[in-house]
């Protein structure tokens, strides 16, 4: 077992060695450009393009010529939320989202209101979920869109997206979701989901950096969407730009391994998820788990520990890769906004700590993690003279 243990798989993920096979042939001797028409090279691009393009709608239950390629999730997300806002324009000027996105969504949302649409913010309850009722409630005759994502990246919280599509469809508003940290984990299918738009990355699925998809439909109800990058015209017109061969392919096989082992991965990861969590809390006390434990993805688990400054414990165990609250905020003393949005104090949200599952983890680092987290939760509590209060305390 080497360290530094990778366990911050919600961040980024390693690329599988099967996925840079894949994509080694269209880094080196097939270059070509997938819209050359007239030789070769761009026609063995556009081939491989288009087989990328099946095995990714194959993932998800879509159409392959659903599927727009991007440059990453945070495009895709962009390109959803501003080319409804501009497409549909006539129609409406209201969005509604929740208060734990990723900022992804949240500060398009934000550019959004200062271009004069409205947006709503829906809270969640202390397990991370929204509520029902309050969307139904929130959706107006000027509702075009609604963007729920699909599992949260800090908490692994999954939102319950089948019944949201549910609603969205009858009241015949617009559906995106931010499926980044659940397609290839959850059996995502945008048809069962009623999702209209779906956003998704290959760095978070052991495909590539730079490269990620947004699926849009094509029918029952045909979405349309404002381009908001004007150029040759590729993917039909919602998104021109040379398109990144390599990643493509990349992200493709990347999707096709995932469809392929989902199942057991996801059993496999949640069962050392669980040991983890098993361990550190026979081991320590005042230890709690962040968000819905029922509601949540097989690779995820994020604990408060009281008494305890999470940046103290990540730096204390500098041969574990780990983050406190988001990747994105981490660089700031704030409280993850999603820690907030629980309604979890400041105290238990500066103690919370992220632990990303991923593909290459053993058992064998799993539990040399757990003897980390409690051997220097231990040590830290030692030298805090709150827990010695609270412990002494006569009660
Ligand atoms: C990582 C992530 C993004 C951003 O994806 P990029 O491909 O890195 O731009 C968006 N949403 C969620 C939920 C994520 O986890």
């Amino acid at each position: 077992m080497g360290t530094p243990i990778y366990l911050d798989n919600h961040a980024t993920t390693a690329l599988d060695p099967r996925v840079l096979d894949a994509m080694m042939p269209y880094l080196t001797t097939r270059f070509g450009n997938a819209s050359s028409r007239h030789h070769a090279f761009g026609w063995e691009a556009e081939k491989a393009v288009e087989e990328a393009r099946r095995k990714i709608a194959g993932l998800i239950g879509a159409a392959p010529n659903e599927i727009i390629f991007t440059s990453g999730a945070t495009e895709s997300d962009n390109l959803a939320l501003k080319g409804v806002a501009e497409m549909y324009s006539g129609r409406g000027d209201h969005l509604i989202t929740a208060a734990t996105e990723h900022r992804a969504i949240l500060d398009t949302c934000r550019k959004l209101e200062k271009r004069g649409c409205r947006v709503t913010y829906l809270p969640v309850d202390r397990e991370g979920l929204i509520d029902l009722d309050q969307l139904r409630a929130a959706i107006t005759g000027q509702t075009i869109l609604v963007s729920i994502m699909y599992a949260n990246n800090e908490i692994g919280v999954v939102q319950p997206v089948a019944e949201i599509g549910r609603i969205c469809r009858e009241r015949g508003v617009l559906f995106h979701s931010d499926a980044v940290q659940a397609v290839g984990k959850l059996p995502v299918n945008v048809e069962s989901d009623s999702i209209d738009l779906l956003s998704l990355s290959g760095h978070k699925i052991y495909g590539p950096k730079g490269v990620g998809a947004l699926y849009v439909r094509r029918r029952n109800p045909r979405v349309q969407l404002a381009a908001q990058m004007d150029g040759g015209g590729h993917e039909r017109g919602m998104r021109s730009g040379t398109l990144n061969v390599p990643g493509i392919v990349g992200l493709g096989e990347a999707c096709d391994i995932c469809r392929r082992d989902m199942a057991e991965e996801s059993q496999r990861l949640a069962r050392l998820r669980d040991r983890l969590r098993n361990w550190v809390e026979t081991e320590v006390d005042e230890v709690y788990v962040n968000g819905s434990w029922q509601h949540r993805l097989p690779n995820n688990l994020n604990m408060s520990f009281a008494y305890v400054d999470s940046e103290s414990l990540l730096m204390g165990m500098n041969d574990v890769a780990l983050s406190t609250g988001s990747a994105c905020t981490s660089a700031t003393l704030e409280p993850s906004h999603v820690l907030k949005a629980l309604g979890i104090g400041d105290d238990l949200a500066h103690g919370a700590v992220r632990f990303g599952l991923g593909r290459f983890n053993t058992e064998e680092e799993i539990d040399y993690v757990a003897r980390r987290v409690v051997e220097v939760v231990r040590k830290l509590r030692e030298i805090s003279p709150l827990y010695e209060l609270a412990k002494h305390r006569p009660a």
